[in-house]
């Protein structure tokens, strides 16, 4: 089927046409073609990506979009008497907080806005202050902006203060590398549908086995139990509790047989970073301003300001929706932004493309209240 647009979005994106083509098929959870050959098989594949330290870590996966991950992870992984530290500069570490206040799990939370990282000594300030916390969580890559958190920098300052440590990776792993076990990160949440070029229907979590066996009984819900869930799959050989999205799984199998084709995560993080670069260099050509600095800036997804206090955003995207190209809203409270993401089955030329196409739209034309808005 003809793709009349691309997606230039954080996820769901592009996938490749050998991606999809392998959801033709249908699988049966019981079998051993299913469970051993493909759960157990990218169960395995993800550890390797995530670290050389195969041996000291396990994966689970998780049915449903990254939050449910997310979810399973801090409803799972805290217990009663323990104490999650979060630290948020953007939507997806405020989506935490909500999380514990649902499960009832006790938290404090520490924000930073939004077009700010993380501050890492802020950190170790207040958990030398506070030492009834247990458990810290934060955002690697704040997709609400696309800046990256100092991830070196954090995971060392927790570890330093001997905290279980969770990191929401679902929008830069597989895009970016690193260790998780020189970075002696505990818990790691990613998603099907991101760097990993999958389609949406499951998360993961890489998991410290350790860490992991701490959390038996500790589970504020049944279907996001995530020690019932890696139980079930150690026990019986892939075998998910409820039933899983087998096509989603399948293909996930093959984007990361695509991933390695393209040379694997440091590969891929090129490519992405040569997305950008294009993006970046020719919005501000033609007059487009960054949000954010550029040393804050990942590859993933980038956010631009308004060009002008009277811009459009609907009618810009409509414009730019039929000459193929399909960009993402502003999250920020603070200012008028739109994002363009710069991961997924996309390559440079797409855009240069891109920028060519901008160029042709008269922005002075987009404004508020002319009509063309939805
Ligand atoms: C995409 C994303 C999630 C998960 O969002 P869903 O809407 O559940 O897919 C969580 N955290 C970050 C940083 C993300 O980019």
């Amino acid at each position: 089927m003809e793709q009349p647009y691309i997606l230039l979005t954080p996820g769901p994106l592009m996938t490749s046409e050998t991606v999809k083509k392998t959801m033709l098929r249908d699988w049966c959870t019981w079998d051993d073609d299913y469970n051993i050959n493909i759960v157990q098989d990218i169960r395995a594949r993800l550890v390797s990506l995530a670290t050389k330290q195969t041996s000291d870590y396990t994966s689970v996966l998780l049915q449903g979009s990254g939050t449910f991950s997310v979810e399973g992870t801090l409803i799972s992984t805290i217990p009663a008497n323990g104490k999650l530290l979060i630290l948020s500069n953007g939507a997806y570490g405020d989506r935490m907080q909500q999380i514990a206040e649902y499960a009832n799990i006790p938290h404090d939370k520490i924000t930073w806005i939004e077009s700010e990282t993380v501050s890492p000594s802020k950190v170790d300030d207040y958990l030398s202050c506070h030492t009834d916390i247990t458990h810290v969580s934060f955002v690697h890559c704040e997709t609400t902006t696309g800046i990256l958190n100092p991830l070196q920098e954090i995971c060392s300052v927790v570890k330093k203060h001997n905290k279980c440590l969770i990191v929401d990776a679902i929008s830069s792993f597989g895009g970016i590398p690193y260790d998780i076990g020189e970075l002696k990160i505990d818990f790691l949440i990613g998603s099907s549908n991101k760097c990993l070029q999958g389609v949406p229907g499951f998360g993961f979590i890489l998991v410290r086995k350790e860490a992991l066996l701490q959390c038996k009984g500790n589970a504020r819900s049944l279907s996001l139990d995530i020690f019932a869930q890696w139980d079930t799959m150690e026990k019986q050989s892939g075998k998910w509790r409820f039933t899983s999205p087998t096509h989603v799984v399948r293909a996930f199998k093959q984007a990361l047989d695509e991933l390695d084709e393209e040379g694997g995560i440091s590969e891929r993080h090129r490519r992405y970073q040569e997305n950008h670069k294009i993006l970046m260099e020719g919005m501000q050509a033609i007059g487009f301003e960054p949000l954010l600095d550029t040393f804050l800036q990942s590859p993933i997804i980038s956010s631009f300001l308004y060009p002008t206090p009277s811009f459009s955003f609907n009618s810009f995207y409509k414009e730019l929706k039929e000459k193929g190209f399909v960009i993402y809203p502003g999250k920020i409270s603070e200012k008028e932004t739109f994002r363009i993401g710069t991961i997924g089955e996309v390559y440079p030329d797409d855009f240069k493309r891109l920028i060519a196409a901008i160029a042709t739209i008269d922005v002075s034309k987009n404004l508020k209240g002319n009509g063309s808005q939805k």
